[in-house]
């Protein structure tokens, strides 16, 4: 049995986590993202994401202005910050698990960039995108979907409060 065969949503986030997110897209003005890091758990034969933490670049923006091709310097430390995190934890089943990003004042939605970023960075069935909307205080996560027209679909979540160790 493989993950994609039977992985549901909906995701689960940790709500400090969530908070931290909603904390820093409030503080910058850009379009600014970071990876999502958790587990894939299962529980009666069914794989669900948990996410236990995130990561966050100064600097790192991602916006229509800018094709994916222009945030991989970004992709490639945020994997090196991943990758001391694993050792840090000593955890070496943590994975990136998605990608944040804020779209200030306009909004959650996909972009065709963003569903593009999804496709090339983030393509496993269990890897999300959680857009916030610091402005209109919305926040959504949403996953890649072939049989829809946009490419995506909006996925349901919820915020735990549980120790992420
Ligand atoms: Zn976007």
């Amino acid at each position: 049995m493989t993950i994609e065969e039977n992985f549901v949503f909906p995701v689960y986030i940790n709500v400090n986590v969530l908070n931290r997110i909603r904390l820093l897209c409030k503080n910058f003005p850009n379009e600014i993202f970071g990876y999502l890091i958790g587990h894939i758990l299962k529980w009666n034969d069914i794989f669900y994401v948990k996410i236990e933490e995130l990561l966050f670049l100064l600097g790192a923006i991602h916006s229509d202005k800018f094709s994916t091709s222009q945030i991989e310097g970004a992709a490639g430390k945020y994997d090196k910050k991943f990758q001391r995190l694993k050792r840090k934890r000593k955890d070496d089943s943590l994975r990136i698990v998605g990608w944040w990003h804020s779209h200030p004042g306009f909004g959650c939605f996909l972009s065709t960039t963003d569903v593009k970023t999804q496709e090339y960075f983030f393509p496993e069935s269990y890897q999300v995108a959680l857009v916030v909307d610091p402005v209109k205080d919305d926040s959504q996560f949403y996953t890649l979907d072939k049989n829809s027209e946009k490419g995506y679909k909006e996925i349901s979540f919820a915020v735990v409060n549980l120790n992420s160790n």
